[in-house]
């Protein structure tokens, strides 16, 4: 399917035919329009689907439609690892470039000093991309706060919770809005993820390929 017809705005359309990305993968054309909608989602979706770009995209136009910058995050990622969180950082900023206004980016992770993940946050961000124990420590420390936070997406799910976040993903889901929208995308539904799908996820649409 061609990108034209999802409904992204023409800079997205140009940063992604520089990128040379010819057609959306399956996964982007059935994913980008629920995330678009507002509807929460649960997405089977391998690493090499093109599932970065599927959560991406919306949340950039989400960011370039809004009113007003915040200081405070809107949008946040969740990923497993520092590798997986630096790369989703460095998809959005690609995507983002010529956004009629900078979309503001932090990528927060642990085993490295705080110092200049709190100075990102202290002049204001769009998205957060995290691993979930640093995001909480930034919490903790009222350099982040996620009051504002509009859209929830764990990516690769499966394996944030093989690495055992169960309890920080539950810790950071008490902190996060009611009413916010939820993306789940994992590449395995063994029992423990499809539990957390329940629990996160409201009457969500299914994108299984
Ligand atoms: P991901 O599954 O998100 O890790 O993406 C896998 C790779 O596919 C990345 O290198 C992306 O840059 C690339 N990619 C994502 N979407 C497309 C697309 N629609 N056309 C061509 N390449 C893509």
């Amino acid at each position: 399917m061609s990108f034209e017809s999802l409904d992204l705005p023409d800079f997205l359309l140009r940063s992604l035919e520089t990128l040379g990305y010819a057609e959306a993968t399956p996964i982007q054309a059935a994913s980008i329009p629920v995330a678009l909608s507002g509807k929460d989602l649960l997405a089977a979706a391998q690493t090499g689907s093109g599932k970065t770009a599927a959560f991406c995209l919306p949340i950039v136009r989400k960011v370039t439609g809004e009113a007003t910058a915040g200081k405070a995050p809107r949008h946040l990622i969740l990923a497993p690892t520092r590798e997986l969180a630096v790369q989703v950082g460095a998809a959005l900023e690609r995507y983002a470039e010529g956004a009629p206004a900078p979309v503001r980016v932090l990528v927060a992770f642990g085993g490295v000093g705080y110092d200049a993940q709190m100075k990102a946050a202290a002049a204001g961000v769009d998205v957060v991309v995290a691993t979930p124990g640093r995001l909480i420590d930034l919490v903790e420390r009222r350099s982040v706060e996620l009051g504002e936070v509009q859209t929830l997406v764990l990516d690769e799910a499966d394996r944030l919770l093989a690495l055992g976040f169960t309890e920080e993903l539950n810790a950071i889901m008490e902190m996060l809005p009611e009413k916010r929208q939820n993306l789940l995308f994992s590449a395995t539904f063994p029992q423990h993820v499809v539990a957390l799908a329940n629990a996160l996820l409201k009457d969500p649409e299914r994108v299984e390929l």
